[in-house]
Order: structure tokens, then C-alpha cells, then sequence
């Protein structure tokens, strides 16, 4: 590997799975056809798909407790609106704690009444609410578990009898958690699991069903459900690669395996950013996310020097979030410890020459 790709997503995926994916787009199961010519109803490629539905189940703990996992189109933002569409009927809790919490508000609130149950705009989304009430007798409860832009995560989610939908787009897989309190999960492929273009949908089948309006087929979770994720043409390369790094993770040994790597990175990042004067984090401490690290240079006119260490040293992707402005490194499951290393001597060279 020759650069150390930081990107907040599309982002980094194990080398083995890029290569295993170029391989199948010439030669597919050595059937000598492309992987993106074939049906997508021809076997090879529903055993793909099955595969994929069931280790996601497999990975997170939620075989056989009475959910669904599928593959759906449309991203992560149309969740925003299906999540309201199928789950809707009255009222329903948001949590707010960045851009994307932000936006799911904004769809969702064209179908009932929204309570927003807390907010950290009031502070740039620096920090996660934690003393919120939750109504009783809401629809469900919705929260994003990681702040991609601003760079915090949640680390305790509430006790409630309210159903649970969290937008787990950049933290998916990342960490274990009691994955059976959330009725809804979904997540964007390609922050943690494979390219853009397919959006994993996790649900316990029994919250469905439950609004008055009609729902338009290819917005309707239950019949994805009853259509075995395959309602109209996937998309069959993104769900195979997502796949591909599903096996991945399993082989190195599952979330649990992965947690611990994920968390190795972060203490290593953050040490630094606090150790080295030159460097600050910019959100609270206690929820600081361990995939997207945000922080500051203290004097902005070592920026183009920063920069140039940063690409000379193969550093890709750490410049933040065009609203945030600073750095963001992202360190998601593919990424190497050292290539948090790499970054952490270039931070470590900048003070050494510059203070
Ligand atoms: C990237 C991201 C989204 C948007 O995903 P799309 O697939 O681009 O629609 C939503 N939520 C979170 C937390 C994200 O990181």
C-alpha cells in the first residue's frame, strides 16, 4: 500500500478485498463472465447476496431474533425518509447531534410530529446530549451513532420501551453493542464495509406494518423483506464487495477482533493531539468517536507545512469536513495501526522543527 488513505467515505477497504473484487469483475467464480454481467437472479449472485445478508446478521449477534437485513439503493439519506415512511404514524423522538441527525429531521418531519428530544447545534455539535427524556408512546426513537462530520459518538445509548432506529453509516461493525436494543439499523456501505452504492438495512420484522398511509413499493421495507432484498436489480457490485469484506472481518475474527484494533488507533491519535502543543481536538473528550478524529493546528500558519509533511509522508484524506474546516482523520475498520503511526511521527516532526 503506498498511501494512507484517512478518508471520512468512500473510504479505505482491505487491499485483499480490492484485489479479489478487480478479479471478479473480469473472471467471476471462474466462470469466465464479469461479476456486473451476469443476472442478478443467476445463482452465483444470490449466493452472494444471501451471504451477505446472513453474516451481517452473524457479525452483529442477530441471527435467528426475528430480523431482516437488506440491501437497498438510495443511500443512507433515503433512510432518512423510509425510516418515517414505514415507521411513522403520529409522533416520533429525534436525537440531534450533527449534520446527518440534522437532515434525517428534516425528511422526517413532512410525515407526523417530531420531538426534538435534545441538540448539540447550540455548540457546533461538539458534544452528545445525555440528559434527554424520551416521550412515551412515540413511534420510535432515532439517533446516529457516530458523527461523521463533527467527530463524536454515542457510547451509551438510553433504556426505553420506545423502538430504537440509529443511522450506524460511519460506525457499523466497529464495535460490539447490544445490537438486540435497536429495532433499525442502517448504514451507508461506504463508511465502514464496501463502496457506495448499497445501503444495509437491519429490522426486527415485527415494528412493520403499523402505519395508516400507503407506502410505495420500492420505499416499503416489508416488501424488500418478502422479495428477499431482491424487489428490483441490486447493486451487485457494491453488495459484493461488501460481502467480500463482511468475510474479511469474520476471518479476523469478528467485531470483538476489530474493536479492539479500532480502539488501539484512537487512544494512539488522541494521545498525541493532547500530548503535542501544536495540536488540539475540538470536541468533548468523553465523546470522542474512534473512527473520525477531528482537531486543530493551535497556529494556522503552520497549515502548508502540516500539508506538505502530510503528503510527502503518503498521507491521504485527513483535511476536515469543508463545514467544520482542521483535520479529520477517519479510521475505519481497513485501516492499518501504522498508518495512525505514519500520521503521529509527521505530528510528532512538526513540533520537533517548528516549535
Ligand atoms: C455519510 C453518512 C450519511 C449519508 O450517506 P449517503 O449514503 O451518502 O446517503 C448518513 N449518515 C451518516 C452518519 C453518514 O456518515
Amino acid at each position: 500500500m503506498k498511501k494512507h488513505n484517512f478518508s471520512a467515505g468512500p473510504c479505505i477497504l482491505p487491499q485483499e478485498v480490492l484485489k479479489k473484487a478487480s478479479e471478479a469483475i473480469i473472471n467471476f467464480n471462474n466462470d469466465e463472465l464479469s461479476l456486473i454481467e451476469i443476472s442478478h437472479r443467476s445463482p452465483s449472485f444470490v449466493s452472494v447476496i444471501e451471504k451477505a445478508r446472513a453474516l451481517s446478521l452473524e457479525l452483529l449477534g442477530l441471527e435467528n431474533k426475528g430480523y431482516k437485513a437488506l440491501f437497498l439503493q438510495g443511500g443512507a439519506s433515503l433512510e432518512f425518509l423510509m425510516v418515517a415512511y414505514n415507521l411513522l404514524n403520529k409522533k416520533a423522538a429525534y436525537l440531534n447531534t450533527g449534520t446527518w441527525s440534522d437532515k434525517a429531521i428534516n425528511e422526517a418531519k413532512h410525515f407526523g410530529e417530531l420531538v426534538e428530544v435534545a441538540s448539540s447545534k447550540d455548540k457546533k455539535y461538539t458534544y452528545i446530549p445525555k440528559d434527554f427524556r424520551i416521550p412515551e408512546g412515540v413511534d420510535y426513537f432515532h439517533c446516529t451513532s457516530n458523527n461523521t462530520v463533527s467527530g463524536t459518538q454515542i457510547k451509551e445509548f438510553p433504556e426505553t420501551d420506545v423502538p430504537i432506529v440509529c443511522d450506524m453509516s460511519s460506525d457499523i461493525f466497529s464495535r460490539q453493542l447490544d445490537f438486540e436494543k435497536f429495532d433499525l439499523i442502517y448504514a451507508g456501505a461506504q463508511k465502514n464495509m464496501g463502496p457506495a452504492g448499497t445501503t444495509l438495512v437491519i429490522i426486527k420484522e415485527n415494528i412493520l406494518g403499523k402505519v395508516e398511509r400507503h407506502i410505495p413499493s420500492m420505499l416499503d421495507y416489508q416488501v424488500h423483506i418478502d422479495k428477499d432484498s431482491m424487489f428490483n436489480t441490486p447493486s451487485v457490485f457494491a453488495v459484493y464487495v461488501s460481502m467480500l469484506t463482511l468475510e474479511w472481518l469474520k476471518d479476523l475474527g469478528g467485531i470483538s477482533f476489530i474493536e479492539e484494533v479500532n480502539n488501539k488507533k484512537a487512544a494512539l491519535l488522541y494521545e498525541e493531539i493532547d500530548r503535542n502543543p501544536l495540536f488540539e481536538g475540538i470536541v468533548a473528550k468523553e465523546d470522542r468517536s474512534t473512527m473520525n478524529a477531528t482537531f486543530v493546528l493551535t497556529d494556522d500558519r503552520l497549515t502548508s507545512t502540516f500539508n506538505t509533511m502530510c503528503e510527502a509522508a503518503g498521507i491521504s484524506g485527513i483535511n476536515g469536513h469543508r463545514s467544520v474546516g482542521g483535520y479529520r482523520a477517519s479510521m475505519y475498520n481497513a485501516l492499518p495501526l501504522f498508518s495512525v503511526q505514519v500520521l503521529v511521527d509527521v505530528m510528532q516532526e512538526l513540533e520537533r522543527t517548528q516549535s
